[in-house]
């Protein structure tokens, strides 16, 4: 097997490896690289394969955190030795499975699953963590060896605030190893904020949703520590980022200090078919997310279409067409209410005149709908990536273009979403500034 070089942009978006995922139709550009999840490994081999052939990466996650809540959900995992023990059977498992190496070019490594559980049940880290890391770190290192240069072994840190993630990032800059920095839980934070800690204190007079700023600041905080111990920037994934309006933010501050930032998320594929509210991406005005209901609402009240140029939702437009007129009158004669998110799901009312946003009762149909909307998303953060790659090699270019993507998303995006992003943002540039 050869394998290429792989570019090496600054900044690259990795889907999750599917068969509709890799193989998007003639024209369009493949990612650069696709997570895989450890339970797929088997049924998507070949498709693996064929990715890492091309010399495209193949980030491999470990699922030690779903094993670990299962057992903490079944049983009672309740401190640190046992947490250790699902650990040390996961990396005796995974040692013993030479297809793991062997097909990923990534691998997400050794974990402290005591540290993540504590995180999601609330709870503060315990005075062992940072001994735990320092661990696991040094045996990614002795892994990564092992497996040589064509794989990369990533350390997962788990944090919640600045302070733990700079002494976490000082820890994973002495031994140089590159981090993965899971964000699933910051960014599905419920928890609204009127400060944010970095190694300043910023504060401001109305709350907002603090799931930006958590994830901020965490990814701040260990790209400080860690150049501090290691002289240079760390190769940083970011697990479960795929926010439209957050992949320019955490680019231009990973970008700005040499980092090369990759993240994943799983997002693109939900909001488009698992969740019962369909999101659809833009970049203009800024790289947003749109609920597919309010799409047919402006649609069905003001003419205005939707009218995505991307080869997807042409595709899906010319073999099932929009039918705003019959939904109109349907709409004015049931009193002109606004719609909800169940007028688009199989049982509604529109669910058959809108099949680009809504879900079908024909089994065929939904699933070509749900992989055409994945695909836009994809379409959509693909281009955002290109703006950030591009801006990247030139000094100053990208955080010029970020501060007006968020005062554009401040004006489009929910008031106090937006007002999060620029508060994130507003960190970032003081970090970027304090060197
Ligand atoms: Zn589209």
């Amino acid at each position: 097997m050869t394998i290429k070089a792989r570019d090496s942009h600054a900044f690259s978006f990795y889907p999750n490896l599917k068969p509709y995922t890799f193989n998007r139709g003639p024209g369009n550009r493949r990612f650069d690289g696709y997570l895989l999840s450890r339970e797929y490994l088997a049924d998507l081999a070949a498709l693996g394969h064929e990715a890492v052939t091309e010399g495209r990466a193949l980030f491999l996650d470990n699922g030690l955190l779903d094993d670990g809540r299962k057992i903490g959900r079944d049983a009672v995992l309740d401190d640190a030795t046992q947490a250790a023990d699902v650990l040390t059977r996961w990396l005796r498992a995974t040692e013993a499975e030479e297809r793991l190496p062997l097909a990923a070019t990534e691998v997400l490594g050794p974990e402290d699953l005591w540290s993540a559980l504590q995180l999601e049940r609330g709870l503060e880290l315990d005075e062992g963590a940072l001994e735990r890391l320092d661990a696991q770190a040094s045996w990614a290192r002795a892994w990564n060896d092992r497996l040589g240069a064509r794989v990369q072994v990533f350390v997962p840190v788990h944090v919640a605030t600045y302070a733990q993630a700079y002494d976490a990032g000082r820890v994973l800059g002495r031994h140089g190893v590159a981090v993965a920095l899971p964000l699933t839980r910051a960014l599905q934070s419920r928890r609204w904020t009127e400060s944010i800690t970095t190694d300043e204190v910023t504060t401001w007079t109305k709350v907002v949703p603090a799931a930006y700023l958590e994830a901020t600041v965490v990814l701040l905080g260990v790209m400080s520590g860690y150049r501090e111990t290691a002289g240079r920037a760390p190769r940083l994934h970011a697990l479960g980022l795929g926010t439209p309006i957050m992949l320019p933010i955490v680019a231009a501050a990973a970008c700005a200090t040499g980092s090369v930032i990759t993240t994943d998320s799983m997002a693109p594929i939900n909001d488009a078919m698992t969740e019962p509210t369909t999101s659809l991406y833009v970049e203009t005005p800024a790289p947003l997310k749109y609920k597919a209901f309010k799409i047919a609402q402006a649609w069905i009240e003001k003419g205005m279409p939707w009218g995505c140029p991307c080869p997807f939702c042409d595709a899906i437009e010319a073999r099932y067409p929009s039918n705003p007129v019959r939904a109109r009158e349907k709409w004015l004669a049931g009193g002109a209410k606004p719609l909800s998110k169940d007028d688009l799901l199989s049982a509604g009312p529109y669910s058959e005149d809108f099949p680009l946003l809504s879900w079908s009762r024909n089994a065929t149909q939904h699933a070509a709908v749900g992989i055409a909307r994945t695909n836009h998303n994809l379409w959509v953060l693909q281009r955002v990536e290109q703006h950030i790659r591009q801006l990247a090699m030139v000094e100053g270019s990208l955080r010029a273009w970020v501060d007006g993507l968020v005062t554009r998303h401040g004006q489009a995006a929910d008031p106090s979403w937006g007002r999060a992003a620029q508060l994130a943002w507003d960190a970032v540039q003081r970090w970027l500034d304090r060197g």
